[in-house]
């Protein structure tokens, strides 16, 4: 990806724990990297298929200076999401927050906050096999689109599958689904599972009936190995209800592990049967 700097912007603001700073203030000096995409503008010469570093320096100074956080580490995280949130085409910033007079009775020449943010591409497998199912992957599809820094960028269809895991009970209706997040993989599980909750998810049986499921099957290319949270979907490879629909968005998506593309792990899945 392409970067345009903006480097030791200096400004006036009133960050810091003690009283005395949010009163007085002191010079800051942020610096950023936005990264971007400026392959057109330099084809073109037209500033509207870039970023404008003149109005993002503007805006960086004014949000710093009309705010004021006790850390540096509030005021780049905030800054940081307003940014991606706001600013077409950025898909990564970061943002470097100099404090050069802080207040510590110490000589030294500066200290900062740096801090890396991006937009993550995220896939997510739907299930319901109680109740109205259309209605609950709906509404699932719905409240992740209305989560700040949760943007829906693709839905499959939602397909009819038989049940898995031999517990007897209704089809299922499943899906799958892109979007694109600001949150961390475990800030999108608690999302998710407050999502299911509110859809009336109670946990009783292991793969049993269930109004609403959410699983994270993608979270870009990471790897991720925990108790309570396993990236890729350690399942994900034998499941065609997750496969099929996700197929249907993301052919030539590969398993950062196997390196198998979705199209692949479906195709290996249907010969199974057929043998
Ligand atoms: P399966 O995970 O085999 O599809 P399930 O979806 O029925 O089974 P749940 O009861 O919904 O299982 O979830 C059990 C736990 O799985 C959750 O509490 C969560 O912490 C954990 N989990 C681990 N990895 C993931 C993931 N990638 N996405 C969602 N939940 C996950
Ligand atoms: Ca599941
Ligand atoms: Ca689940």
């Amino acid at each position: 990806m392409d970067r345009i700097y903006i480097k030791k912007l200096e400004f006036f603001a009133k960050h810091g724990v003690f009283p005395e700073e949010n009163v007085l203030g002191q010079k800051f000096v942020i610096s950023a990297v936005l990264h971007t995409d400026v392959r057109e503008a330099g084809k073109t010469d037209d500033l509207t298929k870039s970023i404008h570093y003149g109005e993002v320096s503007q805006m960086m100074k004014d949000y710093l200076e009309s705010h004021t956080f006790c850390l540096l580490e509030r005021a780049v995280e905030t800054l940081a999401k307003k940014m991606l949130l706001e600013i077409p085409g950025l898909m990564e910033v970061e943002l470097e927050l100099e404090k050069p007079w802080a207040p510590i009775g110490l000589h030294l020449e500066t200290v900062s906050v740096a801090i890396r943010r991006k937009w993550h591409t995220v896939y997510i497998a739907l299930g319901s096999n109680m109740g109205d199912r259309e209605r609950y992957l709906q509404t699932a599809v719905e409240s992740i689109g209305k989560k700040e820094g949760c943007q829906v960028e693709k839905v499959s269809s939602f397909v009819r599958t038989a049940p898995y895991g031999g517990v007897e009970q209704e089809d299922f209706l499943n899906g799958c689904m892109q979007i694109r997040t600001l949150l961390t993989p475990r800030e999108l599980l608690e999302f998710l599972q407050e999502i299911e909750k509110q859809a009336g998810r109670e946990r009783k049986i292991h793969w049993g009936p269930r109004t609403l499921d959410l699983d994270i099957i993608f979270y870009d290319r990471e790897v991720i190995e925990e108790e309570d949270l396993q990236i890729p979907h350690v399942e994900m490879q034998k499941r065609d209800f997750v496969l099929i629909p996700l197929r249907e968005i993301a052919p030539f998506l590969r398993h950062p592990i196997t390196g198998k593309t979705v199209g692949e792990m479906a195709e290996e899945l249907v010969q199974r049967y057929v043998m």
